[in-house]
């Protein structure tokens, strides 16, 4: 499953994400799924449930993408460690 998918599985999407860009970003040129995974990247949403680890970089669950391990190691390093 894309991102995306897990991101909107997991996780609750304001209702006002489309018009807040002061707080998500500007829509405009940037793909709906897009905007939904930096915003969960940045942990803008709420869990549904349980809080679930979704990694952008590989697309699965149950770790972040600085503990990804899926290629595109360089990106680690330079990875934040407070999430
Ligand atoms: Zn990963």
């Amino acid at each position: 499953m894309a991102v995306y998918g897990h991101v909107i599985t997991h996780y609750t999407i304001p209702v006002n994400f489309e018009n807040d860009w002061h707080k998500f970003g500007p829509s405009s040129g940037v793909a709906h799924e897009q905007r939904v995974n930096a915003a969960y990247s940045a942990d803008l949403f709420l869990p549904k449930k349980d809080k679930v680890n979704i990694c952008v970089n590989c697309g699965t669950t149950g770790h972040r993408k600085k503990h990804c391990t899926a290629g595109m190691g360089e990106v680690l390093s330079k990875e934040g460690i407070n999430d």
